[in-house]
């Protein structure tokens, strides 16, 4: 039996009185693909913030296990003013955005230079994750790059700016970004988001491509049933911010609570 890379345990977030999550529980495995799915505003995105480090959970307990060591990913949200993205990067995730966030007056390759530096060097910001998983020499950070850049069909774009490129390949670029950093899961918010079929088709290979080449666990949100069902060994259904059901993708399709919170019954 293969074990959790992640395991979220029993974590509530509240803004205020709002409760977007209420002790959510679930496992991510080694290798696997996890969808993460649910209507609109059940709590997917907060969650993933919660486990990138950009929020710390109100109640519960988000564990990384990385380089064979188990990491409380509230423990490294310790400084107010940077939050703990970072040092979560650094701990092994990585994540794009459901509206993508590139340093668009950069060339795409310095995307990539930047998100190395922040996840393998040491500064003063490195809080109690102090020691990066891996070192890279300049030279051998270039070389990671136009190797993801490659690997995302990018290379023809490395020296043009972030922001002029088509957004597909905006979308492309972030994973290159992401996988730049070497992490043992990425956490990808909606890579579909706004890309054409083809385009969408393309994003499959890409990641079922991630996992098998480069042995890699993948969380994703996803609004588009096809693509979920057609890469998710494991899917987690989220709504009114409570998980309603767990399961393979069929498990879940059939799912009486799964079928009644996407037609609306209550
Ligand atoms: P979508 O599929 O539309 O992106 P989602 O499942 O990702 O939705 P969230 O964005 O996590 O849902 O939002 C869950 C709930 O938490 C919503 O009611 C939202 O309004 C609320 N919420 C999210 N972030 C905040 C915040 N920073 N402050 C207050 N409320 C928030």
């Amino acid at each position: 039996m293969r074990d959790a890379v992640l395991e979220v345990e029993n974590v509530t977030m509240r803004f205020g009185g709002i409760v977007a999550n209420r002790n959510v529980s679930f496992k991510v495995k080694q290798g696997d693909i996890t969808a993460l799915i649910g209507p609109n505003g059940a709590g997917k995105t907060t969650i993933f913030n919660c486990i990138t480090g950009f929020y710390r959970a109100s109640e519960g307990r988000i564990v990384l296990q990385s380089n064979g060591r188990s990491c409380n990913i509230g423990d490294l949200i310790t400084k107010p003013i940077v939050g703990g993205s970072h040092l979560v990067t650094r701990a092994g995730i990585a994540r794009t955005f459901q509206n993508i966030r590139l340093f668009k007056e950069m060339s795409v390759v310095e995307n990539l230079l930047i998100a190395q530096h922040l996840a393998t060097t040491n500064n003063l910001l490195s809080g109690i994750f102090k020691t990066p998983r891996f070192r890279r020499t300049e030279v051998e950070a270039i070389d990671r790059a136009y190797y993801w850049l490659g690997q995302m069909n990018l290379l023809e774009d490395a020296n043009r700016l972030a922001g002029q490129l088509p957004y597909g390949r905006q979308r492309r670029l972030e994973i290159a970004r992401a996988m730049c950093t070497s992490p043992k899961l990425i956490c990808l918010d909606e890579p579909a988001a706004g890309l054409n079929p083809s385009e969408t088709r393309e994003l499959s290979q890409v990641i079922r491509r991630l996992r098998s080449d480069h042995d890699l666990t993948v969380l994703v949100i996803e609004h588009d049933m096809g693509l979920v069902m057609s890469i998710a060994d494991h899917i987690v259904v989220l709504d009114h911010g409570e998980v309603i059901s767990d399961g393979t993708p069929s498990e879940v399709a059939n799912d009486p609570a799964v079928i009644a919170a996407y037609l609306g019954v209550s």
